[in-house]
């Protein structure tokens, strides 16, 4: 199975915006024995700029613009330094692909990135995607790493995108507020009346929410199988690869 999993930074990271090493580390072992076991993986990581925050010692996101790709450029080096770093642990290299919402647009452009991406998986490594933040200003971003893991994806035919964060999964009502909200398990459609119950950004450092999420499965829809979990536990990845139910929400299965 080819399957794309995506990083949120409050997975990998504190609010301090410092790694989680622990959580880090065992992700990156579960992803290693996930590929020893046989499936293509992907990875789509958010983070550059929180760990540039945490490099720097800076407590806030600051709002504009060119700070923050600064802040990108500068944690983007040292996020794929950790991913070498600890892959390489279980004999795995890794390979950097930024993106930006252009290069999935334009044909020529995206047939580009797919073949390297092959050949990435064709050498037996390990693609790490992120958003070209260095370079990207809002008319040709993407905006947030849900998106951009769904039209990773649905552009390289991937059988199933894992979307990883500090949620367990789509409720039927905000759990922060109703304690008694469930998840819901099992989604064959995403409806508008679920896009539109869907709340904004869920941390003050990552971008996405559910929102976002569910937009990712629209466009997952009719193309391949999602899931959206939690990263607690980076062991849910074995649970979720051999298609068992859990607690956690499941798209199009
Ligand atoms: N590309 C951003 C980063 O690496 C994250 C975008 C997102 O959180 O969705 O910091």
């Amino acid at each position: 199975m080819r399957i794309v999993i995506k990083l949120g930074t409050s997975s990998l990271t504190y609010p301090t915006g410092r790694l989680n090493i622990r959580r880090t580390e065992k992700l990156c072992k579960v992803i290693s024995d996930i590929a020893s076991s046989g499936h293509e993986t992907v990875l789509v990581s958010s983070g550059a700029i929180a760990m540039g925050m945490g490099k720097l010692s800076l407590k806030n996101k600051p709002a504009d613009l060119v700070a923050r790709q600064a802040l990108a450029a500068i944690g983007q080096s040292e996020l794929m330094a950790v991913y070498d770093r600890l892959f390489a642990t279980y004999n795995y290299v890794v390979g950097q692909i930024l993106l930006s919402g252009e290069d999935l647009k334009d044909e020529s452009r995206r047939t580009h990135f797919c073949n390297t991406l092959e050949k990435v998986l064709d050498y037996g490594a390990i693609p790490v995607i992120n958003e070209n933040d260095t370079l990207a200003v809002d008319e040709i971003k993407v905006g947030d790493n849900d998106t951009l893991s769904a039209l990773v994806a649905t552009c390289v035919g991937a059988d199933l995108l894992v979307i990883l964060s500090d949620v367990n999964g789509l409720y039927d009502g905000d759990p922060r507020i109703n304690k008694n909200a469930k998840i819901i398990k099992n989604v064959s459609s995403v409806s508008p009346e679920m896009l539109s119950k869907a709340g904004g950004s869920g941390t003050a450092l990552g971008t996405g929410g559910m929102l976002t999420k569910l937009h990712a499965a629209a466009i997952c829809e009719n193309k391949c199988k999602m899931v959206i979990a939690s990263s607690a536990d980076p062991e849910i990845l074995y649970d979720i690869t051999e298609g068992k139910d859990g607690e956690y929400t499941k798209f199009f299965w």
